[in-house]
């Protein structure tokens, strides 16, 4: 069978249009971390809600500082103390302060600050030392989000920050895209459980553990179908076991390149409707793609590094499309490659760095070892350096292009 060689972007493009927004559901605003936002948040508020003070200190009529200084102290009168959290009606008049503490309105009258570092209290009365300008240390009101403005968009995941906005905009939920249920199953005779102890000849199951943490990163659920043996009729009970379990998208790992136990791809085509590609990408090269009953199906290498870059190059942008995420590719930063890489096989190779600011540049240090096995090497890594195709050799100094695995754009 010939399979076609695809570029990174056809086989993103073929996989991505298989999948549409999920229906949206509201939840609490600490159960939205993570997902994406589905509804337009406007603000029915102004934030803040009145000019207020940005330090402790007094509040006055800017008029009132002129010309003061640590020689030349301005003294006012203290009428009144407004701890954050109250409001006071009485007027700051010339001649006159309000003691005022960060957060607090500012009182009628007054329009600037004098921090309490440049006054001294002396009785009722307090020293100005230093002049300030009309608007010094005011917070004006709206200053954040004016009343109804677009404080979030829809499509946005919803980071730590987003889920303050929808605190302090009152909302203790938030319409969010539903979480996509993706079953996993691992594939090989090789295999053991995680709590199972190893037998000569055997290895743990990795992969469906690594996969469902990046599910759960990406706001998604996953469901464990454990392992199939390499025998086509339970390979297939698996997968159909799976399928009956109300799930958008069902992974495996192992099982598609061109070995005689990789039945993966026979399965899939004898159950369903599948396509078989090679992806010119490295590590990641096979990989399968199709539904059965109508849903959609990817065999995902099995090397554990593979099947981990797989899954960010075609299962995470589809997770967020299902969400209804804007964003669907994580953001690459021009750097310095440090160590030098061959590879001389004409596909687009990822390869594990950790990617540090020093001296003034981005720079990309390899993390060891580059065999799609070596997942210690994906361990110490935060990014992926993408050497293009048309090298067949990249040298310590060379500029390339980084993938952020820890930034989401
Ligand atoms: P395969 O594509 O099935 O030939 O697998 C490629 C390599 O990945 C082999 O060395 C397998 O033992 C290994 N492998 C496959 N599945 C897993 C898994 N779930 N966890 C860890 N290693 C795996
Ligand atoms: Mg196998």
């Amino acid at each position: 069978m010939a399979q076609p060689m695809l570029s990174v972007e056809e086989a993103q493009e073929r996989v991505l249009n298989a999948f549409a927004p999920l229906e949206t559901e509201p939840v609490p605003i600490l159960e939205a971390s993570g997902r994406v936002l589905a509804e337009d948040i406007h603000s029915d508020v102004d934030i803040p809600p009145h000019a207020n003070s940005s330090m402790d200190g007094f509040a006055v009529k800017a008029s009132d500082t002129t010309g003061a200084g640590p020689e030349s102290p301005k003294r006012l009168r203290t009428i009144g103390d407004l701890p954050a959290g109250y409001v006071l009606e009485q007027e700051v008049t010339a001649g006159t302060a309000v003691r005022i503490m960060t957060g607090a309105p500012l009182p009628p009258g007054a329009d600037a600050v004098v921090k309490v570092e440049d006054t001294a209290a002396q009785g009722d009365d307090v020293l100005l030392l230093a002049e300030v300008q009309p608007g010094n240390y005011v917070r004006p009101a709206g200053e954040d989000i004016r009343r109804g403005a677009l404080a979030l968009r829809r499509g946005t995941r919803l980071r730590p920050q987003e889920i303050g906005m929808l605190a302090a905009l009152g909302h203790d939920q938030a319409i969010v895209g539903r979480k996509p249920r993706v079953a996993l199953l691992a594939t090989g005779d090789e295999l053991v459980g995680i709590d199972e102890s190893l037998a000569p000849g055997k290895i743990r199951n990795a992969n469906s553990y690594s996969n469902a943490a990046q599910v759960i990163e990406h706001g998604g659920q996953p469901v464990l179908l454990g392992i199939a043996r390499d025998r086509v009729k339970e390979l297939t009970a698996k997968i159909e076991a799976g399928l009956d379990q109300d799930i958008d998208l069902l992974l495996t790992s192992g099982g598609v390149s061109v070995g005689d136990f990789d039945l993966v791809k026979e399965v899939l085509a004898a159950e369903g409707r599948m396509d078989f590609w090679r992806v010119r990408m490295k590590p990641g090269k096979p990989l399968a793609f199709g539904d059965m009953q109508g849903v959609p199906v990817l065999g995902l290498p099995g090397n554990p590094v593979s099947v981990m870059v797989s899954f960010e190059m075609f299962v995470r942008p589809a997770l967020l499309k299902m969400q209804g995420a804007r964003a669907l590719h994580r953001p690459t930063v021009e750097a310095t490659l440090m160590d030098p890489i061959e590879h001389k096989d004409k596909r687009r190779h990822f390869v594990r760095v950790r990617l540090a600011w020093d001296d003034g540049a981005y720079r990309a240090y390899l993390t060891g070892a580059q065999g799609s096995g070596i997942l210690s090497s994906m361990v110490k890594a935060n990014a992926l350096a993408i050497i293009p195709e048309d090298w067949d050799h990249a040298s310590a100094g060379a500029q390339v292009d980084v993938l952020m695995l820890d930034c989401q754009a």
